[in-house]
């Protein structure tokens, strides 16, 4: 049976209108799903029998099980159950908010050297339902509101684009989750034509870009989505989208050991950054057993964050959350199919 999640405000609207019912009906039971949370649509007690027969007839409210958790003071990480296959999310409590990280997709076809996900490459993409519940299940497990959501987790966002664009338009819809826009961040690896789709959005939601190299050379080594869009048009297509929304892009930036880590790159960094409205996110490098990549030491990445400092780059260490419950994307997934394949 179709989930009710699958569906945005418009498209329960249309249904719901097709079917002889009133357009007002398709905000009660938003309501009634996403604001009051009920498990059954009998409890939504604003609408008519006839229309909580239709509902139950043709749509399920289930929620996702969780297959495994661990976690420590501030990071709790869940495996979720979506039939036959799984997926991950992490929960990082801050002082001053929660922030829930998301997949798109079961496992990624983007390859990228030093990821996990990639090592186990797509099955499939997650449905829309399927991304907004990784927020309602942790949500109702946890006894929480979410105040902040990064889509980061296993899977390339822009690859599933079209359920993205669904799941963000529940996630922040005033008569549903509604999550402010500017909470939201979708990070991509650089796949060129989607920045440009998701600029003409005007969305307030962020974008974060995955560049991890500051030249092509390099960076076609690690991630090979550069074959196929060079840094300099990914910087373009950044250019547009800052200047349709105004928003500063986040440049994610993975510290690997002697890889991308010396006065060179940070250079080299500092010229294609310069005078942008960009910020530079350094994040240490979980190493596990199959990656052939190292940990930078914390000299060297503050010697790194210093030299985009001085010369006026906005710029932040990831306050690291997760490194001992296997905290990179992918990581819990990917051993617990090893665990039950060996
Ligand atoms: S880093 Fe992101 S885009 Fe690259 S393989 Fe991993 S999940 Fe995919």
């Amino acid at each position: 049976m179709n989930s009710i999640f699958n569906l945005t405000l418009e498209e329960l609207i249309s249904v719901l209108e097709s079917n002889g019912f009133k357009k007002y009906n398709a905000t009660q039971v938003f309501e009634g799903i996403y604001k009051k949370r009920v498990s059954d649509f009998d409890d939504i007690s604003n609408i008519s029998k006839e229309l909580k027969s239709f509902l139950s007839s043709n749509y399920s409210l289930d929620y996702l099980s969780v297959i495994d958790a661990l976690k420590n003071e501030n990071t709790n990480k869940y495996l979720l159950n979506i039939g036959t296959e799984s997926i991950e999310c992490v929960l990082m409590k801050h002082d001053y908010a929660t922030s829930l990280c998301i997949s798109t997709q079961v496992g990624c076809n983007m390859s990228c050297a030093f990821c996990e996900s990639g090592r186990l490459k797509k099955v499939r993409d997650l449905s829309v339902s399927e991304i907004v519940l990784q927020v309602l299940t942790i949500e109702k497990l946890e006894n929480i509101r979410i105040q902040n959501i990064v889509i980061m987790g296993i899977g390339e966002p822009f690859d599933n684009y079209d359920n993205l664009v669904k799941a963000l338009d529940i996630l922040t819809c005033p008569k549903g989750i509604e999550i402010g826009s500017r909470h939201i961040t979708v990070s991509t690896c650089g796949i060129v034509p989607k920045i440009y789709e998701f600029a003409d959005l005007k969305t307030q939601v962020n974008l974060a870009i995955s560049l991890h190299a500051p030249n092509d050379m390099l960076r076609s080594k690690l991630m090979p989505i550069n074959k196929a869009y060079k840094i300099s048009e990914v910087m373009e297509a950044l250019d547009y989208y800052i200047e349709k929304t105004n928003r500063r892009v986040t440049i994610e930036y993975i510290m690997l050991d002697g890889v991308n880590d010396t006065k060179e790159c940070a250079y080299e960094l500092i010229s294609l950054l310069k005078g942008k409205l960009m910020y530079v996110n350094l994040i240490p490098y979980n190493s596990t057993s199959h990656s052939e990549f190292k940990r930078c030491s914390k000299e060297k990445i503050n010697n790194f964050y210093q030299i985009l400092s001085s010369n006026g780059i906005g710029v932040g260490v990831r306050r690291e959350m997760g490194k001992n419950i296997k905290g990179a994307c992918g990581q819990l997934r990917a051993s617990h199919k090893e665990n039950h394949e060996n």
